[in-house]
Formats: C-alpha cells, structure tokens, sequence
C-alpha cells in the first residue's frame, strides 16, 4: 500500500464514521419529539407530548358505556384500570415500545406513538 491509498483509506475512513455518528444522533434523538396518542375507534381523542408531563389518572368512556382509567405517571402512559373482561389492557403496563401498543380490544381503545411533534 502506496502513500497516496493510504491517505485514499484514512479520508474514506473518515466520511464513513462521520456519517455513521450523524445517523447515530438521528436515531437517538428521535425520541425527544414523540407523541402519543389516545385513539378510540380510529378517532383520535388526545395527544400528548413524550415523555407525558404531569400526573393525572382519567377516565374514557366506550360506546357501548365500558371504561378505562388511563394514568400518566413518571413521564409514561398506561391503562390503570378497565371494565373489559380481559383485562389485557390492563395487564400490558406502561407504553414503552412503537411497534408495541397498548390495545383494548372490547372498548376498541388504542394508545400507541404517534407521529413527531
Ligand atoms: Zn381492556
């Protein structure tokens, strides 16, 4: 190896981790401007900002008169409490994941990540 391939292999070097380190940050900061949504029957009822300020517990009614307690606690989401046979919902604890909803199919309430704020 030459002089000339050299400096040829530190430079591509180079690009190749500086492009790998700005997907990197991408990656890692998308977090920051998450929402999450609570939809109920395709209808989104609310949308807060990720991490969820505050904490609060309230209460969605379904169309068939169900209900689920819906806490924000520590910056996360969950269902505290449900009227649902299954209790699924209930049962799935905080939202951590995107590809991981929590879902309560009886009441058809689904609170998920939405799209960037
Ligand atoms: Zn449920």
């Amino acid at each position: 190896m030459n002089k000339k391939t050299l400096l040829l292999a530190i430079v591509l070097g180079v690009i190749f981790l500086g492009s790998g380190g700005v997907l990197l940050v991408q990656h890692f900061a998308k977090p920051q401007s998450r929402t999450v949504e609570i939809v109920q029957d395709n209808t989104v009822l609310y949308t807060f900002r990720y991490p969820v300020e505050g904490e609060q517990t309230f209460r969605i009614t379904a169309k068939d008169g169900g209900w689920n307690d819906v806490t924000v606690k520590d910056g996360s989401i969950c269902i505290s409490a449900a009227d649902c046979p299954d209790q699924t919902c209930v049962g799935m604890g905080v939202l951590t994941s995107e590809s991981l909803p929590i879902v309560c199919l009886p009441h058809k309430l689904v609170i998920r990540f939405g799209g960037e704020s």
